[in-house]
């Protein structure tokens, strides 16, 4: 079974096919550092991916929130989330790209009212075009690319 290796942790979840390179900013994102002890393997091999690597984290004690299977697919549209439980796969999570996303993105708009106003929650509406991710911002429309904004959770 592929899935044996899983049960290096009791209960928690494991990220699988993270894009190469993204698992590092996952992990800084999720303020694992000192909060949930965890495994990180990065560029393993992977033919699903495009460029024959993966990333690959298993946390312990840590269930996903809504938010932060948002950010996945923000971040690593490709990524799967296995719910562990027991040392079993409990439950496999697809991450789908949200249609909407608020609060843990900032409009880098200086005259954006979410930016003047640092207690409205932002709002972005999310599109994809030719494989690459789009941002709106509701208030202003200001349309920014993913690895232009600041994330904030
Ligand atoms: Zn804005």
């Amino acid at each position: 079974m592929k899935d044996e290796k899983v049960t290096a942790i009791i209960t928690g979840s494991v990220f699988d096919h993270i894009p190469f390179g993204k698992a590092v900013i996952l992990i800084k994102l999720f303020g694992l550092n000192g909060k949930y002890p965890y495994l990180m393997g990065s560029g393993l091999k992977s033919e699903k991916s495009p460029d024959g690597k993966k990333d690959i984290i298993k946390i312990e004690g840590k269930e996903l929130t809504e938010e932060e299977i948002n950010i996945l697919s923000l971040i690593a549209p490709s990524v799967t989330v296995s719910i562990i439980r027991d040392g079993k796969v409990f439950r496999k999570i697809k991450t789908e790209l949200p249609e909407r996303v608020s609060r843990i993105i900032i409009c880098n708009n200086t005259k954006c009212i979410t930016s003047i106003d640092k207690n409205s929650d932002t709002e972005f509406i999310i599109t994809k075009r030719s494989g690459e991710i789009f941002l709106k911002c509701k208030y202003c429309g200001r349309e920014y690319k993913i690895d232009d904004v600041k994330i904030v959770i």
